[in-house]
Parts: structure tokens; C-alpha cells; sequence
């Protein structure tokens, strides 16, 4: 439990591994930072991916070692080719990753389809990146395909993009078409405004707590949900309950 909040937050969007984009100055931490920083911060686990560099199973087999206080879980990295690799790991995986922008293909690509069945068999949440390029990683693309998919959950990473007309339109579409398969994960937002305006019109039930560690500094997104002033319950859900909920379906 962390000592300032009393809260408990699990991480639902963590990268470990070395960047090869040198958009991230090529940061590199292991899994053995992140533990190391999140058992000081108190919180309860985490939802592990790779970096682009897509070192699915070094990193599952990593996760798989830890034996400390933390409810580590690992996040299967999507490549159009890794198929076979996501059959031999499917009992380390709790949850796909799907990153458009890297992969240059939009979610609805033909290509990740098998991937979304394997999701649907075995219950697994899906999360998508969405940013501002909109052929590719708009949150358009991601609830259609969440429409098509009605059985899998989808979190769509920063809200929908990480621009605040962006989460006003992305959650103005949930709600009038009615999407319930629907997650908003909170990594990079910075105005708590959004979650608060996301937490009105969807509900807290539909807003999952995530930071983008090892890119950024996870008690900092931890306080833009605080800062929005929930009710405790809201907040509960918001850090832990919901990612909970998500990963213990399959
Ligand atoms: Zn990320």
C-alpha cells in the first residue's frame, strides 16, 4: 500500500526492455527496476508488455521467475508473424497488446485476427494503442473493431489519443453507440479533467488506471486520477478494481 494515497494501484500499462525507436532515446530498464520501484510505491501489480523490440518470451519467462509481493501479469506484444509464439506462451499470457503505430496497420487489419479470435477463446483483454495518427491509431478503428468483436474487452491506451478533443470524442462515441466492450486506460493523460469527464458520462466501471512506465513516472498518473476528485469507490475502481475484473476473466 502506498504510504500518501493508503491505495493499492495496479499498473494496467507497463513496458520492460529496451527501446529501439529513437524517439525514446532508446530507454532501457528491466523487469528488476520495475519491481524494485513499484514494491517501494506500494502497488499492487502490474500489466507487463515488451517494448518494440518485442522479446515476448524472455520477458514472459522473466515474469514467470518473480517471486515477491507484486501480482505481476505479462501482456502478449502482437506482431502479424508471432502467432506460433503467442500459442507456445498462451499459459503466461493474461492479455494481448496491440500497438498500430509501431506496426503501421490499423487494428481492423486482416492480419490480427487470428490474434482477436485466440483473445475471444481464451477471454483475454485487448489493449490498443490509440494516438493521434488517425489512419492508423485512431480510436475510431479500435470501436469499430471492438463492435465486431462484441465478446473480447478492448482498453484503449490514452483514452483514445493523447489529445483532449480526442477522449471527448472517443468516449461522445461509446456512449451513443452504445459500446459496453469498452476500457479507457488513463497512460499520458495529464488533465484530470478528462477522467472526470470520461467518469460522468461512462461510469467509472469503463476507466483503467495505467501509466506507460518505463516511459513515464507511474505515481504521477496515479495523482491525475486523484486529482479528479472521485468518490473513494470511483477511485477503487479507477486503480485496481477494474483491471482486476479484466484479468481474472480469462
Ligand atoms: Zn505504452
Amino acid at each position: 500500500m502506498n504510504k500518501t494515497t493508503g491505495l493499492s494501484p495496479f499498473d494496467m500499462h507497463c513496458h520492460v526492455g529496451t527501446w529501439q525507436t529513437p524517439d525514446f532515446c532508446h530507454r532501457s530498464t528491466g523487469l528488476g527496476d520495475l519491481t524494485t520501484l513499484y514494491e517501494r510505491l506500494g502497488f499492487a501489480g502490474a500489466l507487463i508488455t515488451t517494448t518494440d523490440m518485442a522479446d515476448n518470451t524472455g520477458l514472459a519467462h522473466e515474469i514467470e521467475a518473480y517471486s515477491g509481493p507484486l501480482d505481476l501479469r505479462f501482456a502478449f506484444w502482437v506482431l502479424p508473424a508471432n502467432l506460433n509464439e503467442l500459442n507456445k506462451l498462451a499459459g503466461h499470457v493474461a492479455a494481448l497488446k496491440i500497438h498500430p503505430s509501431f506496426l503501421r496497420r490499423p487494428v481492423s487489419d486482416p492480419a490480427f485476427k487470428p490474434f482477436l479470435a485466440m483473445a475471444r477463446s481464451m477471454g483475454w483483454p485487448v489493449v490498443v494503442h490509440c494516438g493521434r495518427w488517425q489512419e492508423v491509431a485512431g480510436f475510431e478503428l479500435a470501436l469499430d473493431t471492438a463492435r465486431q468483436w462484441p465478446e473480447v474487452n478492448f482498453v484503449l491506451s490514452h483514452m483514445g489519443g493523447d489529445a483532449p478533443c480526442l477522449v471527448h470524442d472517443t468516449v461522445d462515441r461509446i456512449v451513443r453507440l452504445g459500446i459496453k466492450n469498452v476500457f479507457l486506460g488513463t497512460e499520458s493523460i495529464r488533465q484530470f479533467d478528462l477522467v472526470q469527464y470520461a467518469v460522468s458520462r461512462l461510469g467509472a466501471a469503463r476507466v483503467v488506471f495505467g501509466s506507460d512506465y518505463n516511459l513515464n513516472s507511474p505515481s504521477a498518473f496515479v495523482h491525475v486520477v486523484l486529482d479528479a476528485e472521485l468518490t473513494t469507490e470511483e477511485n477503487e475502481l479507477i486503480l485496481y478494481r477494474n483491471a482486476r475484473d479484466l484479468l481474472t476473466q480469462a
